[in-house]
């Protein structure tokens, strides 16, 4: 599933030719299994990191030019280096790396020209965080080496996303394909920014099943929910005036709030504060090894982001019904922001090949198309090959 340096290299050579030899990096894209929507509130999420990644082979180029090439688009953007700071947007998918190579000057590294190849395996707009992959991988390859702290790595490449893709989002991402490590999943708290490696008990298979559909709405419904957070933040100020986010909030303070609340922040704020908890007892219980509540937190984390946070859609949900309806399945839930994109779904090792059928035939059977399956196994965070 990892992609091999030497093809890297002779895909950067065919495509932009010359004697130099690329440099090579890579960033995973993740699976989020619990605390969705919760990141931009500053709670807590707790992802693991993909083998699906975004790889970027980099050369120097001379005539201060930034040549950038997907081979998943096939297309090539050209920006000069020297008016990085003054360029606009092209809402288009080259603003993820325009916008890294601009935090990056902005925050005074050395940017000179380069060439850029990007080759990923991580499905675009899925849910699995392709465009956390592209930032980080790309942060990399124009850093070329320069130190930096990783923290500081995943702030500048949210911050491209969220100043110049202008995508108002939250740190797990970056964050995630940053510090990974391989085997275990990593419980972020997006206030502290501090983060805990969290083992996962054996016996247990991670799928995500790719729904095959990205609906309309992602992009503008994530912008209304995170106005919904801070209008429940705003009332909820009014009793409790310490309160500066939702990560403030406990459900038992929200339920003695719900009068001063109007009825759909209350039900967002509902999901947030729960989702917060959710992501505590699940740590927990994948420290003990406890597969039946894992999975219990997981189909309640669905249900709450189905009714009260209203981000999931007819095909997730079918999706997830169908998992549960699966002998040897121990939970499952929409992952990601909604509206499509994949499930996550925590499954026995014997039954992987009855689930990977049973869904099949059903979502073809439903829909007429047939959903992707990805393993996912923990895998390290970004660097150099
Ligand atoms: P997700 O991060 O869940 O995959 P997003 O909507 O946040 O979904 O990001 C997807 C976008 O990122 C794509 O539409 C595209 O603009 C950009 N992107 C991701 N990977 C690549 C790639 N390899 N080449 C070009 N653009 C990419
Ligand atoms: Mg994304």
């Amino acid at each position: 599933m990892s992609v091999a340096p030497a093809f890297l290299s002779g895909q950067f050579e065919q495509h932009f030719g010359g004697s130099a030899t690329p440099a090579l990096y890579r960033a995973p894209g993740r699976t989020n299994l619990i605390g969705e929507h919760t990141d931009y509130c500053l709670g807590f999420v707790l992802p693991i990191a993909l083998e699906l990644a975004c790889y970027t082979a980099a050369a120097p180029a001379g005539d201060g030019l930034l040549r950038i090439y997907s081979a998943n688009v096939g297309e090539t953007r050209e920006i000069p280096v020297e008016g990085i700071l003054n360029a606009e947007p092209r809402r288009d998918w080259s603003d993820y790396v325009v916008g890294v190579a601009r935090e990056i000057a902005r925050l005074g590294y050395a940017l000179r020209g380069r060439d850029l190849l990007i080759h990923s395996t991580v499905p675009a707009g899925a849910g699995l965080s392709s465009s956390a992959a592209l930032e980080v991988s790309c942060a990399l390859a124009l850093l070329d080496g320069q130190p930096i702290q990783p923290l500081d790595l995943a702030l500048l490449c949210q911050r491209a996303e969220r100043e110049f893709v202008g995508m108002p989002c939250g740190i797990m991402d970056q964050y995630v394909s940053v510090f990974a490590q391989e085997g275990a999943a990593v419980k972020i708290d997006c206030r502290s920014l501090e983060s805990a490696i969290v083992p996962l008990p054996a016996g247990l298979a991670i799928l995500a099943v790719n729904s095959m559909v990205k609906h309309e709405l992602s992009g503008s419904a994530y912008r209304d929910r995170v106005r919904e957070c801070g209008e429940a933040v705003a009332a909820l100020q009014t009793r409790y005036p310490e309160v500066k986010s939702l990560r403030d909030v406990t459900p038992a303070q929200l339920d003695a709030a719900a009068a001063a609340v109007p009825e759909v922040p209350y039900r967002r704020a509902r999901h947030v504060t729960t989702e917060n908890a959710r992501v505590e007892a699940f740590e927990e219980a994948s420290r003990r090894g406890d597969l039946k509540a894992m999975g219990e937190l997981l189909v309640a984390s669905h249900r709450s982001l189905q009714h009260d946070y209203e981000v999931s859609c007819e095909e997730l949900d079918f999706l997830v019904d169908s998992a549960l309806a699966v002998d040897g399945v121990i939970g499952a839930r929409m992952t990601g922001g909604g509206f499509g994109g994949c499930t996550v779904n925590l499954v026995r090792p014997a039954a992987v090949d009855a689930f990977r059928a049973a869904l099949t035939a059903r979502y073809r059977e439903r829909y007429g198309r047939e959903p992707e399956f990805y393993e996912c196994k923990p895998s390290r965070g970004a660097g150099k090959l």
